[in-house]
């Protein structure tokens, strides 16, 4: 539907209804939203022309809405309430969207499958046998099913565009710091940003402009002069060695991808970032050591369902602590905890946790350098299309092998530069999509050029998709 039909069915409250049976359905099978509620925020009439009035909108669950649950997809935050919306979610409010829901999601944004949700697996709206992708693995699903047309996830380390590429919708990952963390719930806050899902770049430009810029409530956040979109690219970069090992599939869109930039007038260079394959080790060392840091505050009595002890006078916190975070979090969050306590050790800071950060500038360097020659890179999301849930056996990828997957776009997090994750071929079912990456502040650049690619190869739907619902 365009924006114009969202804003008339948020308006109408009979078409409202059609369209609110159509998504429990829908969720029925997806489980991608943990909430719904149709009419609780809906306007009672749309005025205003803007592109994001009467435009719903469902929320990843690690991001705040004053009087909704935030539960990150955990047992341990089931009952919580947050009492503030985050900067992101007010913004896109005062432009005239408004939240329909809460999106499911791997317990704390740690995954890249959607099955690690304490509230059980997101399916793929494409082959309900295929992982969506995760961490944003709800909001993905959601947009790409045609419940909303738009979504806040977060990104630590790919977690927007990962599962954007699995369902086949568009995943901007914003600069370090230009849309704010106010009300983001922590996970690794040296690479966390929010980022959004739609299924239009133009909407996702739109709700860009809405929530970008410096917000009190965050001191990392900064207001960057919106780059000016000067057409297409001339010059687009691919790391052409350290795509070894990349499946055949996706090595074919790839080549698709930069065949479309070609012949839209921009000259594909082959370019070299040798740290690319550090990438993924250095991020799970820096990520997992900022969650165990950012995750201490789950014990039961700062926050969290309290188990066993009532921790009263007398009574011994430690067990408390430990009865609570044992039950709470899923093993996945425990792995991690453990992970990230362990590679900060005295000891092993030099081992792990200090070279982390030394690959962390290395890459930075190598990406800084290679956009001083050309003007954006283009990189596969993913190195495989969408796996088969539950399964290592055939398509399957065990935990360790998704870790290591996560290196084209964890190099993102870890250099701070904004990256925009395309669809650009559905792969009989199996959404492969592909990402750009530019320059600090060149998010409207990005979404231009992928606007331009749109209009010329538009991308398919899914079948479990809802159509017009008018
Ligand atoms: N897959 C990565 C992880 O599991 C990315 C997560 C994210 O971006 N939140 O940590």
């Amino acid at each position: 539907m365009t924006t114009q039909q969202w804003a008339a069915t948020a308006s109408d409250s009979a078409r409202r209804g059609k369209w609110s049976a159509r998504v429990a359905e829908l969720n029925g099978e997806l489980n991608a939203l943990l909430s719904f509620d149709a009419d609780a925020r809906a306007p009672v009439a749309v005025s205003g022309d803007g592109p994001l009035f009467g435009v719903p909108f469902v929320v990843k669950d690690n991001i705040a809405v004053d009087g909704l649950p935030l539960t990150c997809g955990s047992r341990l935050l089931a009952d919580l309430v947050s009492p503030y919306s985050a900067t992101a979610v007010a913004r896109l409010e005062q432009a005239g969207a408004w939240v329909a829901g809460k999106a499911n999601l791997d317990e704390f944004g740690m995954g890249s499958s959607g099955q690690h949700s304490a509230f059980g697996p997101v399916r793929n709206p494409w082959d309900h046998r295929a992982v969506p992708g995760g961490s944003s693995s709800g909001s993905a699903a959601a947009v790409a099913a045609g419940m909303v047309p738009l979504a806040l996830g977060s990104d630590t380390g790919g977690s927007v565009r990962q599962p954007a590429s699995f369902c086949g919708v568009y995943g901007l990952k914003p600069t370090y710091g230009a849309v704010s963390r106010f009300g983001l719930v922590a996970y690794a806050s040296s690479l966390d940003v929010v980022g959004i899902i739609a299924d239009t770049p133009q909407l996702a430009r739109a709700a860009f402009a809405a929530v970008r810029g410096a917000d009190e409530w965050d001191q990392s956040s900064v207001t960057a002069a919106a780059s000016q979109p000067a057409g297409m690219p001339s010059k687009v970069g691919v790391p052409r060695v350290a795509l070894a090992g990349l499946d055949a599939r996706v090595a074919e869109v790839l080549a698709t991808a930069e065949h479309q930039l070609e012949e839209s007038g921009c000259t594909v260079v082959d370019v070299e970032l040798p740290a690319l394959e550090h990438v993924a080790a250095a991020y799970y060392v820096i990520a997992t050591a900022e969650a165990s840091a950012n995750l201490a505050r789950y014990d039961g009595i700062r926050y969290g369902a309290r188990v066993g002890d009532g921790g009263g006078p007398g009574e011994d916190a430690e067990k408390l602590v430990r009865a609570t975070r044992s039950a709470g979090f899923g093993q996945e969050v425990k792995t991690r905890i453990l992970t990230g306590t362990f590679v900060l050790r005295s000891g092993f800071q030099e081992q792990y946790y200090q070279r982390a950060q030394r690959v962390r500038t290395l890459v930075r360097e190598e990406v800084e350098r290679e956009l001083r020659r050309c003007d954006l890179l283009l990189l596969p999301t993913y190195p495989v299309p969408p796996f088969t849930a539950g399964s290592t056996a055939g398509d399957g990828l065990d935990e360790l092998q998704q870790k290591q997957a996560d290196l084209f776009t964890g190099i993102a997090n870890l250099t701070g530069h904004p990256a925009l994750a395309f669809p650009v071929d559905s792969n009989g079912g199996r959404p492969i999509g592909m990402q750009l990456m530019g320059p600090a502040h060149s998010e409207e650049q990005l979404l231009a050029v992928v606007e331009r690619l749109t209009e010329r190869w538009p991308p398919p739907r899914p079948g479990s998709h809802i159509g017009e619902v008018a």
